[in-house]
């Protein structure tokens, strides 16, 4: 049963630091149903892989006596020593806890960054095949290979081998994310793909689900098969964490949103667009060497969250109409909970973008991620007054779809709009007009950029407008 866990960050060698296991040093574990051994089959400056190489003991397993090891026994002659299982998330919390918590002594503000990272998983046994695999991981941001395994569960088993082993694959797992979520993302996912656990399943598999699921299921369109099976289909401890996860992303009250959003979310997902997103509006206001930013129609607090590990960005304050949506921004980015420095640094504001607003002057620079769209086409004007004219801040980030690519969207038909709010969405020439024209009228200058991967006939899903104002 083996994880590896690769990175290409520079330098690749703080791998050993997020993990808190010296690269340099093997390391063994004793675990209740084994040994778990991390090694690191590579560390050097540009790239650097940590492996996770569990040793079950079957003999050990039958043994045991405790109160969750009942029906180990009949596991003995099964495949459970040798394949990807509950076991490992079990070796993940307890041999990377610190790491699968967010925290790291000596590199804080990595633990939270994210990272260019592989893991790769061995024989994980997937009811449901290749495609259940990539349901679960590709609307978080993977991109996956899966490749059957068969040989190395024959090799490995003498004589007792597992009957049919045409479930077991070697995944990989490519993704741009905090090592903290890959790890969360495993340590959920891989008892899902198993549906097993090695232990009995009661209430405190529901905190472990909200602990390491709460900021990424309640948003995931598999959410539903995720829980049931996590808790092995047991209805009355689903029901509860369904409902509780619905809580901690202020989902219940936004109810009549949702529908729209899962809709949204789930077409673009494959595309990664939201995190591509993400890193090309954080690097879009990096280049612009702003220390303030307001992020005008926050919503949930998604830019905000990815801004927050960058120290340059040390004033920062979300705007949004919905009173709703802010106090799901504050939930999401635990600014009740958050140290003072970081607290100090955020800001959230209840208002309006068509209106002007003196608390928005001054700021070095705006973002508009995902929102124009959402403004009736009359009042658009408005908030080019409120913005250009009267905000003025030195950058303004401005990224909207790009109509002309929903053509690609399989499931959306062609009359119809990514998301039932949305009043419009514009072909890059229509974006094109819009922005140059607002340029020219303020006095700013403006740039283009793709985000996604461009079709050669329909551009990219997202389109992004960088404005400069004149000095
Ligand atoms: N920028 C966020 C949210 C995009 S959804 C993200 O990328 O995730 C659009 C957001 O704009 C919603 O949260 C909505 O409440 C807000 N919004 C729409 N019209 C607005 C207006 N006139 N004034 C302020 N906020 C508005």
């Amino acid at each position: 049963m083996l994880l590896t866990i690769a990175t290409t960050h520079r330098p690749a060698t703080d791998l050993g630091f997020l993990l808190h296991k010296n690269p340099a040093r093997a390391q063994t574990f004793d675990l209740a149903f084994g040994k778990a051994h991390v090694f690191y089959p590579e560390a050097s400056e540009d790239r650097c892989e940590a492996a996770l190489l569990l040793d079950v003991d079957p003999v050990g397993l039958v043994r045991g006596s405790g109160g969750n090891r009942r029906g180990l026994l009949t596991e003995y002659i099964s495949d459970r020593p040798y394949v990807a299982s509950s076991f490992l998330s079990v070796a993940i919390a307890r041999v990377f806890g610190s790491a699968l918590g967010g925290r790291s002594k000596e590199r804080p503000e990595l633990a939270a960054t994210p990272l260019p990272l592989v893991a790769t998983v061995a024989a994980l046994p997937c009811r449901g095949g290749e495609a259940a695999v990539r349901r679960l991981f590709e609307p978080l941001g993977y991109c996956v290979r899966v490749e059957p395994s068969e040989e190395l569960i024959a090799g490995e088993t003498d004589g007792e081998r597992p009957a049919a082993s045409s479930r077991y694959r070697n995944v990989a797992l490519e993704a741009r994310l905090p090592l903290r979520d890959l790890l969360a993302h495993l340590y959920v996912l891989i008892p899902v793909l198993d549906n097993d656990k090695h232990y009995w399943v009661g209430e405190a598999e529901v905190e472990k689900l909200i602990a390491r699921g709460g900021d990424w299921l309640a948003a995931h369109p598999e959410r539903t098969f995720i829980t049931r099976r996590y808790l092995k289909q047991q209805p009355r401890l689903a029901t509860e964490a369904l409902r509780r996860l619905a809580d901690e992303e202020g989902d219940a009250a936004d109810a009549e949103a949702a529908p729209g959003r899962d809709r949204e979310h789930a077409l673009e997902a494959p595309a990664r667009l939201n995190d591509q997103r993400m890193d090309a509006v954080v690097a879009a206001l990096h280049a612009a060497g702003t220390a303030d930013v307001v992020d005008l129609g926050c919503g949930e607090g998604k830019l905000i969250k990815a801004l927050l590990p960058h120290a340059q960005f040390m004033h920062i304050v979300g705007v949004d109409a919905s009173v709703r949506t802010l106090e799901i921004a504050a939930r999401r980015l635990k600014l009740a909970r958050a140290p003072d420095a970081e607290r100090g640094r955020v800001t959230l504001l209840h208002g309006a973008l068509t209106y002007r607003d003196r608390r928005l002057e001054g700021f070095g620079a705006a973002a508009l991620v995902e929102v124009i769209e959402h403004l009736e086409p009359g009042r658009l004007r408005a908030l080019e007054h409120a913005l250009f004219r009267f905000a003025k801040p030195k950058t303004v980030v401005v990224t909207t779809p790009n109509r002309e690519y929903n053509a690609l969207f399989p499931g959306l038909p062609a009359d119809r709009l990514r998301h039932p709010d949305h009043r419009f969405e514009w072909t890059r020439a229509e974006f094109a007009a819009w922005a140059g024209a607002v340029a020219e009228a303020w006095n700013y200058t403006v740039a283009y950029q793709s985000i996604g991967e461009a079709d050669a006939t329909h551009g990219p899903p997202t389109q992004m407008a960088v404005f400069s104002r004149c000095a």
